[in-house]
């Protein structure tokens, strides 16, 4: 698809009703997708981290997260259709895992805020399997947190681990599974535990 650079970063030139089909369509294919939901904080953080910027740019969709990076590219004269909010998307993709039963994993967040977000997806979305979830404290390139996602066998699995060690972990283990949508989803396990 058309890909829109602000400072540095290649946003997805789409919108979310657009990207939504299209994941559901890699998920009926069975094909790995990694997701980035990029704010200003994250572009900037990739212009003074390189190993960072590698990583975004290594991932199959960068969508802009937030009003910040829909200026800049206004600015910029080369705009994108809408923002695309990191916790809409994972409402959005929560609602297919729900429609579709597949099996979900929520990495990431403290302990008792992930449990509570667990039982509130339970009640919300009954159709989910969860695939497996935890939290979020652990040393970063753990093998053992890496094979108990991939022994999961996940569908989905939202990583809330904050920047840049979110996108770190998806992408020093993306290589681990067959299938999956990953995204890196920031606060979005606190919210859902309220
Ligand atoms: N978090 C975590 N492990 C850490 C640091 C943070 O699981 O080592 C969690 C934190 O509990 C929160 C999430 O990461 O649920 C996102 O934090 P924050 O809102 O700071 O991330 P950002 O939105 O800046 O990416």
């Amino acid at each position: 698809s058309k890909k829109v650079d602000v400072l540095g970063i290649e946003f997805d030139h789409t919108t979310k009703l657009e990207t939504i089909n299209t994941l559901k369509k890699r998920i009926m294919e069975n094909k790995k997708t990694f997701i980035v939901t990029a704010n200003p904080e994250i572009v900037m953080h990739a212009g003074r981290d390189p190993q960072y910027k590698k990583i975004l740019q290594s991932a199959d969709y960068i969508m802009p997260d937030g009003i910040g990076i829909i200026m800049g590219a206004n600015l910029l004269k080369n705009p994108l259709p809408e923002r695309i909010p990191g916790f809409d998307l994972m409402k959005d993709l929560l609602i297919i895992a729900n429609k579709e039963r597949l099996r979900v994993f929520f990495l990431g967040a403290r302990e008792e805020v992930l449990n509570k977000a667990i039982d509130n997806v339970k009640r919300e979305y009954p159709g989910i399997q969860i695939a497996g979830c935890h939290h979020g404290f652990f040393k970063e390139n753990d093998p053992q947190i890496a094979a108990m996602v991939k022994k999961s066998n996940p569908d989905m699995v939202f990583v809330a681990l904050g920047f840049p060690r979110q996108e770190r972990w998806i992408s020093n283990n993306f290589h681990l599974f067959e299938k999956g949508i990953f995204m890196g989803v920031g606060g979005s396990i606190d919210v859902l535990s309220g």
